[in-house]
């Protein structure tokens, strides 16, 4: 299957499909990137193990010189001082103007990658291998993006893939705490625009937990559409690239607060989805709409409540600090039925502190 990002002369395809990491050296050549100049893949540990070997020989077999570089797994590895040691690599194995860097792993990874392509000899090409359910998201849109200690995502640039190729084939080895928060993204996907979409995924709960090929095929394509829908209406976040943030005020502050490891983000996206259904009935909406949203993400094995040990006033202060905030309102993304939602700019803070004490 293959969907399209929308972006002009910069538009690029998504492939997605069981098997076809076996055709991506054909891929390469077909997007142009010839075997002259060395490419660079870049993985975590996890991935690797799994999947490196195969990425290697199958490029080597059509003539591609390959170097690798293999970080640890985790959000620590989008650091300036992880790229720094990856362009070293890059430079050591002789990467020029022409070379492509390939991002095969999940969004850390592809972030990461992304970065290091954006700016190694002020920008090579790029290409996306997603290998997590979450990446249908950060695969698609080209931001990229490396951490600084005081804040995730603010060393970055917007660079657009040549493809993204996705191999349901890959997800087979995902642990499974990493395949329900990555069905929580996709799911968001539903309830932002599609409401169909939500009543497939309701009623395709467990293929899709249990990794059913057919079922994530569909899925990840109705997701990465939503996406690619997104990205090609709003490159640089002017407006409706916003709406991509369901779940994310409350999730983001939930992440901040939480301990390591206790929350992932789209465990955290979860209960932050719950949380801006809530506010949606206190705006007038039916309240069914908070009622189903839970409903539907129970079902994948998500929490819906924020543990009850978090402290309320540190979740306002991280949701403070969050750019969405300003003078006594916040910035909303809202449902206003399943698989539609609004931004509203206009959401007292008080309301919102009322919700989190609810959730608990
Ligand atoms: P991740 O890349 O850390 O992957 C999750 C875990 O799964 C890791 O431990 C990884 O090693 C492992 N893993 C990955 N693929 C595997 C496989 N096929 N088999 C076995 N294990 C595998 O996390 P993620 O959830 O994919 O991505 C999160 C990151 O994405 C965050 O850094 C976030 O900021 C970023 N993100 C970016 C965008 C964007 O638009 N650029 C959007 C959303 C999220
Ligand atoms: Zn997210």
């Amino acid at each position: 299957r293959e969907l399209k990002v929308d972006l002009g002369e910069r538009s690029y395809p998504i492939y997605i499909g069981e098997g076809i990491l076996d055709g991506l050296a054909a891929t390469l050549a077909k997007h142009g990137i010839g075997v002259k100049s060395p490419l660079l893949v870049v993985t975590d540990e996890n991935v690797a193990k799994h999947y490196l070997t195969k990425v290697t020989e199958l490029l080597e077999a059509d003539g591609y010189r390959v170097a690798n570089a293999v970080v640890a797994p985790g959000e620590k590895s989008k650091s300036l001082s992880v790229m720094e040691e990856i362009i070293t690599v890059a430079l050591e194995a002789g990467l020029d103007r022409n070379s492509a860097v390939i991002a095969l792993g999940g969004g850390v990874v592809g972030d990461l990658a992304g970065f290091v392509a954006a700016s190694y000899m002020r920008g090579v090409r790029f290409v996306q291998i997603p290998t997590t359910i979450l990446a249908h998201d950060s695969s698609v849109g080209g931001k990229v993006a490396v951490n600084h200690r005081l804040a995730k995502n603010v060393i970055g640039a917007f660079h657009q893939p040549e493809f993204v190729l996705y191999d349901i084939a890959t997800l087979k080895s995902l642990p499974d705490r990493v395949v329900r928060e990555g069905l929580s993204e996709l799911v968001k996907e539903g309830f932002i625009m599609d409401r169909e979409f939500v009543e497939w995924c309701d009623a395709n709960a467990s293929r899709l937990l249990a990794l059913d090929s057919a079922a994530l095929e569909h899925a990840l394509y109705i997701g990465c559409g939503v996406k690619a829908k997104v990205v090609s209406a709003d490159e640089k976040e002017g407006g409706l690239r916003a709406v991509l943030n369901l779940g994310h005020t409350i999730g983001h502050a939930l992440e901040a607060v939480a301990g390591y490891d206790e929350l992932h983000h789209g465990e955290a996206i979860a209960i932050g989805m719950v949380g801006a259904a809530l506010l949606s009935a206190k705006l007038g909406n039916p309240p069914s709409i908070a009622e189903e949203t839970e409903r539907i993400l129970r079902q994948f094995g998500l929490p819906v409540r924020i543990p009850a040990h978090f402290d309320t006033d540190a979740i306002m202060s991280a949701m403070m600090h969050d750019k969405k905030f300003k003078e006594g309102k916040m910035v909303f993304i809202v449902p206003t039925a399943i698989g539609q939602v609004e931004i509203n700019p206009n959401v007292p803070s008080e309301w919102v502190r009322e919700i989190v004490d609810r959730l608990k």
